[in-house]
């Protein structure tokens, strides 16, 4: 049983839950019995470039945000082991920012939500965009490229990008493979991310039954976990916890992307301890 979550955001970024302090959620971990986790909130940008609201914290934050999470580090170092760092996205250009964020950190998430278009404006991997092809072995081509810098120490949420498609088409078999074969060079082992399933199983969708429920959600993507399964890439679960519930409903959520995931694939997955 997988006793860490490394995929933690605190009220900071303006879309989790504010009346979570960091020491509630440190209080949570160790009332489950988890041995580690980190804090890895949305990284802020020292070159705005991401211009949506409430994504992220200031840039100024920052010092604030490491100090408070390295005060708990001390409290709480004989009942959890903490670490704190950031989810970042890889822009070419901004090689130099991340390495400065990477350099006060203990641990970086590397969760890929956007890409620069032909125009360097910011193309998004999210519900209800479409990326043509080539965008998409682009996307493919940035994860690649963070992990051949050395800036994430795992990659959060790999499959995100069936967001943009209808079906797993053989751009998304590709995009998988790059993948794949990065993490195995590298060594980075990718998060099963259990956030979409939390908010289409237990917190949306309230009229529905579990396996309509189900149908909703878009990752984990059993196709795309089927190629890793041939790779002997390193996994692990990543709670991606905004609230509280994420927190207290992981053995639950977990149990669905196994059900989602399928049995046979998750058995051949090479899970970390
Ligand atoms: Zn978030
Ligand atoms: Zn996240």
């Amino acid at each position: 049983m997988q006793k860490f979550n490394y995929h933690n955001h605190t009220y900071r970024c303006g879309h989790a839950d504010l009346d979570m302090t960091d020491e509630d959620y440190v209080l949570e971990y160790i009332n489950l019995g988890f041995e580690k986790m980190a804090f890895t909130d949305h990284c802020p940008e020292k070159n705005k470039i991401d211009l949506r609201k409430n994504m992220r914290m200031e840039y100024k934050e920052r010092k604030e945000y490491l100090e408070n999470i390295n005060k708990l580090k001390e409290k709480y170092k004989d009942k959890l082991e903490i670490k704190v760092g950031y989810e970042v996205e890889y822009l070419p250009g901004e090689e130099d920012n991340l390495k400065e964020l990477k350099d006060e950190s203990d641990i970086i998430v590397l969760g890929q939500h956007f890409i620069y278009d032909n125009n360097k404006n910011l193309k998004f991997i999210r519900n209800g965009e479409t990326l043509s092809d080539e965008e998409l072995i682009e996307y493919a081509h940035y994860i690649e490229k963070a992990m051949e810098l050395h800036i994430p120490d795992i990659v959060a949420h790999p499959d995100l990008y069936i967001y943009t498609k209808k079906s797993f088409d053989n751009t998304c078999i590709e995009v998988a493979h790059i993948i794949c074969k990065a993490a195995l060079k590298y060594n980075i082992p990718l998060e099963i991310n259990i956030s979409n399933i939390y908010e289409n199983v237990f917190n949306r969708n309230k009229d529905l039954n579990l396996e309509e429920k189900i149908k909703k959600v878009s990752y984990p993507c059993k196709d795309f976990w089927k190629i890793v399964s041939n790779y002997n890439v390193k996994v692990f679960y990543g709670i991606d916890a905004h609230h509280k519930n994420q927190v207290l409903s992981f053995e639950r959520t977990k149990e669905l992307a196994n059900t989602i995931i399928g049995e046979e694939i998750i058995n051949k997955l090479n899970f970390i301890e």
